[in-house]
């Protein structure tokens, strides 16, 4: 993948031909999202759907993605099923225990509003209440094409991140 987002002015200016300029933030950005390593964590029938697309036939290692059985060595969460009360704890537990800067992908209805249990009294109607989300993929379940499009989105949105804030002691 490029350095250089195609879209990005600064390559089309004269002079810059024949030259590879970047900046800190492009370096890290096209880093994280080379290398997001998602967390062995399925909730319901759309883990199914999530652990096909790990697997051999769509090979989500091309992409530098690959399952981590840590939340402390995972950058992105894939809330792949219906989350119900019960279980947004531990979810939010997860989630504070993840790397910064870390994301999270709503895959499939349920994670996006509860789905066909929407509004059942035990279902969090998304997984937007408990934890910010940057991705919905949509469908009941999706298939891996769609995951795989889903994971391409988030990476396009770290491509265009800027610099976290400094850390001040
Ligand atoms: Fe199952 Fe459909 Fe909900 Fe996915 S969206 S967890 S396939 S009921």
């Amino acid at each position: 993948s490029p350095l250089v987002h195609p879209e990005d002015p600064d390559i089309n200016q004269p002079g810059n031909t024949g030259v590879l300029t970047t900046s800190l933030r492009k370096i890290l950005n096209w880093s994280r999202k080379s290398s997001l390593w998602y967390m062995t964590f399925g909730i319901a029938c759309c883990a199914i759907e999530m652990m096909a697309t790990g697997a051999s036939r769509y090979d989500l290692d091309r992409f530098g993605m690959i399952f981590r059985a840590s939340p402390r060595q995972s950058d992105l969460m894939i809330v792949s099923g219906t989350v119900n009360e019960k279980l947004a704890d531990r979810i939010v537990n997860l989630y504070d225990q993840m790397a910064e800067p870390r994301y999270v992908i709503a895959m499939g209805a349920c994670a996006t509003n509860g789905g066909p249990y929407h509004d059942l009294y035990n279902v969090v109607n998304g997984v937007h209440e408990i934890v910010p989300v940057d991705v919905y993929v949509p469908g009941c379940p999706p298939r891996p094409e769609a995951l795989i499009h889903g994971l391409l989105q988030l990476q396009e949105k770290i491509l265009h991140e800027g610099l976290p804030a400094a850390r001040v002691s």
